[in-house]
């Protein structure tokens, strides 16, 4: 029988997560896994907003990638990846040897694109990583009622922006009432520079959110692009300059510098570019899914939702691959489910070009989140955990 290969996930995202339910069935036979990942928790970032309005614990929306690992018998190394030596064949970690691979896949995900903008670096809290949002967020919180008031600016009018300044909104009103304080006081302004909000997605979602923010007093600036930050404003192309006590940002992703430095192929973005097989355009055994992946000539949109989809082949080409057999293509569906809260316990949601809100939407929204990480929490414990020194 060959020698088994070294399979080595890198991240454990929602996708990687989610594949090594399936892997820890098939591989086995012929390969051994290894997992490389920052935190030995995931953060689900759909339950995030939740977790900001309070309906959430950290546990409820976390995926414990340890346990996980234990159960999918893969080996779980807790360390920050910095390069990988494609031709050598090796991963390489802060603080402990480079891990060397045979087949590998990555799974890094996306983080808003601070970088290309002056300034934004330094005075913008990013809504990725999870971790270090949540400890700007509550930084601003409790400077914002220090204060009495605040102008809050969240720049990017995807999604997450959309969730983000709602839940704010919300949030940042009920604490100052609190307080006994005006919670009028606290402003949001949502800064995009599309011609509308949410303009993936169907027009009716799009409208209805238009109408919430309207009625919570959200201001919403459209077709200007934020060109450059310094301390207290946004300033934009046209000129126009936006004030902030507290700025977020949460536009389009960018993926890691690094991945830059390996040689794979990758799309003018820096995702890593890869065949409808998830494998690399460049380099074979060599794997992206997820957010960091970006299908050559197919827009996969970079979604929760994608990736978990892209999980379940990823699971078998990782299999078939270390048995040397032919891969199989992703095939995204065209339609799916959009459900966005409007931080609180209501949300819009949208499937094609029908759109529908209400609080059972946020309960259906709810249903689906609170299942799919309690999906990881049956799972049973045991195998070996390596931290990094
Ligand atoms: C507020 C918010 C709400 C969202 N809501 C939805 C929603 O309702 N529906 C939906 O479909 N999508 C939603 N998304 C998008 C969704 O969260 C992402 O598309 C999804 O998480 C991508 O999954 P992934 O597997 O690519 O990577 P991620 O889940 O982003 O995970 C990446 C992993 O890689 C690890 N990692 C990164 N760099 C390194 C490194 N150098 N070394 C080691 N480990 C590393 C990280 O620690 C993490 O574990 C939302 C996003 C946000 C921010």
């Amino acid at each position: 029988m060959p020698a088994k290969k070294e399979i080595v996930l890198i991240g454990a995202g929602l996708a990687h997560a989610n594949a090594l339910r399936a892997l820890c069935k098939s591989v086995h036979e012929h390969a051994r896994l290894t997992v490389v990942t920052r935190h030995p928790r995931t953060p689900y970032s759909a339950m995030l907003p939740g977790l900001m309005a309070g309906f959430y614990t950290n546990d409820d929306i976390h995926i414990d990638v340890a346990g996980l690992c234990r159960f999918a018998g893969a080996k779980l190394v807790v360390s920050e990846v910095s390069g990988i030596d494609i031709h050598a064949r090796r991963v390489f970690c802060e603080a402990r040897e480079p891990i060397p691979f045979d087949i590998l896949s990555i799974d890094t995900g996306s983080t808003p694109n601070t970088h290309e903008v002056p300034g934004a670096d330094a005075h913008a809290v990013a809504i990725k990583p999870v971790d270090k949002f949540l400890a700007g967020f509550e930084a601003a919180r409790a400077r914002l009622l220090q204060r009495g008031s605040a102008q809050f600016v969240v720049v990017g009018g995807g999604a997450s922006g959309v969730e983000l300044i709602c839940t704010m909104e919300r949030v940042l009103r009920a604490d100052l009432e609190r307080e006994g304080l005006n919670p009028d006081a606290v402003g949001f302004t949502l800064l995009t520079r599309k011609a509308a909000i949410l303009d993936m997605f169907s027009h009716g979602l799009g409208t209805r959110f238009e109408r919430i923010l309207a009625a919570r007093g959200i201001e919403v600036i459209t077709g200007k692009n934020a060109s450059r930050v310094e301390a207290g404003a946004v300033h934009t192309d046209c000129g126009a300059v936006v004030a902030y006590d507290e700025l977020f940002w949460t536009v389009e992703a960018s993926a890691a510098p690094w991945l830059g430095e390996t040689g794979l192929a990758l799309d003018e973005r820096g995702f890593v570019a890869v065949r409808p097989t998830m494998e690399s355009i460049s380099h074979a055994d060599v794997f992206a899914t997820g957010d960091v992946a970006s299908f050559v000539g197919r827009a996969v949109p970079k979604a929760g939702i994608y990736a978990v989809r892209q999980s379940v082949v990823l699971a078998e080409n990782l299999r078939l691959a270390a048995e040397g057999a032919p891969l199989k293509p992703f095939l995204p569906q065209k339609r799916f489910l959009q459900l966005i809260t409007a931080g609180e316990r209501y949300a819009v949601g949208a499937r094609g070009r029908f759109s529908f809100e209400g609080r059972w939407v946020w309960h259906l929204k709810d249903r689906i989140d609170r299942g799919f990480v309690s999906g990881f929490k049956r799972l049973a414990p045991a195998a070996e955990t390596v931290k990094s020194a």
